[in-house]
């Protein structure tokens, strides 16, 4: 940054003792100042820095300014037009925590909740980023989207409270997970061999498919049951930190009135 930090400086100040206007790379006083303000928006933009990197951001610029690219940037336009006018593209929409530390993140954490053991993509904030600020990785686990849910706004340290009185529960969430995707896995299988049985044999009824389609019926049945179970104990586990983020705050209060 150093080297282009100078590189620049000469470009906008010409050459010591050389105060010619024609000698100035980047010609006018205006333009001088947009370059200097589009720098500016990239400097301290987390956003940009993660996924533009300031090697291509500086060619750039030095396209813009050597005429390759005939755009200057402009001060009164947004940073993210001024950058595709050059070519460059950032997501603005991303969080502050770009893609490939959430991969990272989930790699580490072997793409399991880190509360209660099911399957989990959300990368969260252990202590909400709206309050506390704090994007480094060390702030950052992996959940799934349902206790993602449930912990919302709830600090870190009563989440992880309240959820440790309950592993022997989230190991049974862990084991329903389990045993919903061997059947369903296996009521898939059974409902491609009908079709393709009913195919070959181009009839629809047929004591073979009848009987088929009874232990079809009775898969599904299992799964339906064992799916309602699961939901209830979910239902109970969420009511269970709502209640406990009540209950502490209620606890914390001081006065009556
Ligand atoms: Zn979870």
């Amino acid at each position: 940054m150093a080297t282009f930090a100078e590189a620049l400086l000469y470009n906008f100040v010409g050459k010591d003792g050389d105060d010619e206007e024609k000698d100035f790379f980047v010609k006018t006083k205006q333009d001088r100042k947009h370059y200097e303000a589009f720098l500016q928006d990239y400097d301290g933009n987390e956003l940009a820095e993660q996924q533009l990197d300031r090697k291509d951001f500086n060619a750039a610029i030095i396209k813009s300014e050597n005429g390759e690219i005939d755009y200057v940037p402009d001060q009164g336009r947004d940073f993210q037009y001024n950058l595709e006018q050059l070519g460059l593209k950032v997501d603005f929409q991303l969080n502050e925590v770009d893609y490939i530390n959430r991969e990272r993140i989930r790699a580490k954490y072997h793409y399991r909740c880190q509360y209660c053991g099911r399957r989990g993509h959300s990368v969260d904030h252990k202590d909400p980023v709206s309050l506390s600020h704090n994007n480094s990785l060390d702030n950052l686990i992996l959940s799934c989207s349902e206790c993602n849910r449930i912990k919302s706004n709830m600090p870190f340290k009563l989440f992880k409270k309240l959820n440790d009185h309950i592993s022997d529960i989230n190991k049974k969430l862990v084991k329903y997970e389990n045993a919903l995707g061997t059947l369903q896995g296996e009521f898939e299988r059974h409902r491609r061999e009908l079709a393709v049985k009913m195919h070959l044999k181009g009839v629809v009824n047929d004591p073979e498919l009848n009987a088929i389609r009874k232990q079809n019926k009775k898969l599904q049945d299992a799964i339906d049951s064992l799916q309602s179970d699961y939901d209830s104990l979910r239902k109970m586990r969420e009511s269970y930190f709502n209640t406990g983020w009540k209950i502490a705050e209620e606890n914390q209060k001081q006065d009556i009135i």
